[in-house]
């Protein structure tokens, strides 16, 4: 295997996203991001989940919680308060 652009690793990506959706990735770390989303179905929706919560909040957000981890947390949490 000897690839010329370095390949990432799903999670190397994600940690990736914030940073290129600011537009501050160096250019060969953003080939290499582009080149995985142009193969990786998973990251690519990743990506574009991230830019639609940025469009809707106007901020990058990546630890808060989508509406439903955040409804499904509530209900564990009304189960626990009502024991
Ligand atoms: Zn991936």
């Amino acid at each position: 295997m000897s690839a010329s652009i370095e390949q990432l690793s799903c999670q190397e990506l994600v940690e990736l996203v914030t940073d290129y959706l600011e537009g501050a990735l160096p250019e060969a770390e953003q080939n290499s991001f582009l080149h995985h989303i142009e193969g990786c179905t998973g990251c690519r929706e990743y990506v574009r989940q991230m830019r639609e919560t940025i469009a809707l909040t106007g901020r990058l957000t990546p630890a808060d919680l989508s509406p439903e981890a955040e409804a499904a947390l509530l209900a564990a949490f009304r189960d626990w308060k009502s024991r």
